[in-house]
């Protein structure tokens, strides 16, 4: 494995020219009456840690199984590096799928498991041994080579995982819920060397997870499933903050959603008679006077005051405290609007709640408010 200088995540966005590694186009795949994966398309680059992110049985590992060659499509093509792999069995892809720790063999040892692979294609003793030491290098392992893997932390067991997937030297890396396993904790710096690995090798990941912190952390850009399509592929900034759909706004992070009508069209604003009062959008959107629409608004946008004047202008609406979440550096503050609805809103807890009588508590009156550009518009 070549160990490259660490490289732009992003990268591939600066060069137009840049080929697809992956190119699937309109590939279905049905079980029975049950259709896993519905007619997508997607273009995957060299380099990138790409991330298929849904609900459980939104076909995600179907299509990362048919990337393997463990699964027939129904229609559409899948290519990979400029090769159709229609008739390319498993074994003669450039991919290599990682399987979860549990998977490695328990009476070897680590130097064991990660050769084993190579030992099968015959890869000769001398070349072999040198591929087995950078790689273990690489993911830290050195030390822990002579050791069985019930003697390695879970963490550590994930890492022998992926020394053996990425010895092979695959062009492209196949991950399904690689870190499902391990605790929320050990998950999270688990997320970090993930990546960082990936960035060093250069190889090209595609990894599902179920967990959207998961995606957001680790991609490069993702796609977000939903009953075998996509709702949406770009980064994670694209997904969180221009959602296109209620689906896509409502799964990533949180959003409180209100229901509205467009009843003016700038040129450089919308206004939004909404059930919670008037909304201002500030920047263009292709939607016209009388159009139906949503607004997304996320919670750490939006701005808490403690008083008991009345809202009068866009973008801002009172209400009432209902019920406060301390989550240590943040609170959750549940708003009650003037017509029930109740809107989140989270502050960092920037003090210390010394000076009690500062602070905003069960049943205060409050205002909330936000800026014009923080309204997510959305029109399905
Ligand atoms: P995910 O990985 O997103 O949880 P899957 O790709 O495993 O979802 O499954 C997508 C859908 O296809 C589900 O409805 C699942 O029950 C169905 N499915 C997956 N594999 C098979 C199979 N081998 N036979 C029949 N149905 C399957
Ligand atoms: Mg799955």
């Amino acid at each position: 494995m070549t160990v490259s200088e660490p490289v732009s995540a992003t990268r591939w966005l600066d060069q137009e020219d840049q080929k697809p590694l992956v190119q699937i186009k309109g590939v279905t795949k049905k079980y029975g009456d049950v259709t896993a994966v519905d007619n997508v398309d997607l273009d995957i680059y060299p380099g990138e840690l790409f991330c298929l992110l849904g609900g459980s049985g939104c076909g995600k590992s179907t299509l990362l199984r048919m990337l393997a060659g463990f699964e027939e499509l129904n229609s559409g093509t899948i290519t990979i590096d400029g090769v159709d792999m229609s008739n390319v069995p498993a074994y003669e892809r450039p991919t290599n799928m990682m399987f979860q720790s549990y998977a490695l063999f328990p009476h070897m040892t680590v130097e064991k498991n990660v050769a084993f692979g190579l030992e099968q294609d015959n890869v000769p003793k001398r070349d072999l041994a040198d591929r087995v030491h950078e790689i273990l290098k690489l993911v830290e392992l050195e030390d822990f080579k002579k050791r069985k893997p019930k003697q390695l932390s879970g963490g550590q067991r994930q890492r022998v995982a992926l020394a053996r997937a990425l010895v092979k030297r695959p062009k492209l890396l196949l991950l399904d819920e690689p870190l499902a396993a391990l605790d929320k904790k050990l998950r999270k710096q688990t997320q970090f060397e993930l990546a960082n690995i990936q960035e060093k090798v250069g190889v090209t990941f595609v990894v599902v997870t179920h967990d959207q912190e998961e995606a957001m952390t680790l991609a490069s850009r993702m796609a977000v499933m939903d009953s075998g399509r996509f709702q949406q592929i770009g980064t994670p900034t694209e997904i969180y903050e221009f959602p296109e759909t209620r689906f896509v706004a409502d799964f990533i992070g949180t959003a409180n959603i209100v229901e509205g009508r467009v009843i003016e069209e700038g040129a450089d604003h919308l206004s939004v008679e909404t059930e919670i009062g008037d909304v201002f959008i500030d920047h263009g959107h292709s939607v016209s006077a009388g159009s139906r629409v949503w607004i997304a608004l996320r919670p750490e946008k939006i701005r808490l005051e403690k008083t008991d004047s009345p809202a009068n202008s866009p973008n801002e609406v009172a209400g009432v405290i209902d019920d406060i979440g301390y989550l240590g550096e943040t609170s959750l503050y549940k708003v009650r609007l003037e017509n029930d609805q109740i809107i989140d809103v989270t502050a960092p807890n920037q003090s210390r709640p010394m000076n009690r009588s500062h602070r905003i508590t069960w049943d205060d009156k409050v205002k909330i408010s936000w800026d014009a550009s923080s309204n997510m518009l959305l029109t399905s």
